[in-house]
């Protein structure tokens, strides 16, 4: 088998497992977040208006500099943006799951 020779990948980021940024693109270190790849998730919304629309949004995880914790974003690139801590997610995520109609409804 031929060995296959690749240039240099990015550096490894020091910082959290998910975190897949260039770090050597920042150019400045208080522009340096650390970012997770998206996942692009279809959401039908609704306005408390009342108006639903249907949006393709990316959800993925930052951390800014200045941040103590990781941020769930979500976010459509549009007028859609709403960013939860992890641990706000985790708070709602056990209490959803020990509420047993909207956990059934779910099917968690
Ligand atoms: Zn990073």
């Amino acid at each position: 088998m031929t060995p296959v020779h690749r240039s240099s990948p990015a550096p490894r980021c020091p910082g959290p497992e998910w975190c897949t940024t260039d770090h050597s693109r920042a150019e400045h270190p208080d522009d340096d977040e650390h970012r997770s790849d998206g996942v692009a998730v279809e959401l039908t919304l609704r306005s408390s208006s009342g108006d639903e629309y249907t949006r393709l949004v990316e959800v993925g995880l930052l951390q800014r500099q200045s941040d103590i914790e990781p941020w769930l974003v979500i976010d459509d690139g549009l007028d859609v943006h709403h960013e939860v801590t992890l641990s706000s997610v985790r708070r709602a995520l056990g209490l959803i799951r020990t509420d047993a109609p909207t956990r059934d409804a779910l099917t968690l």
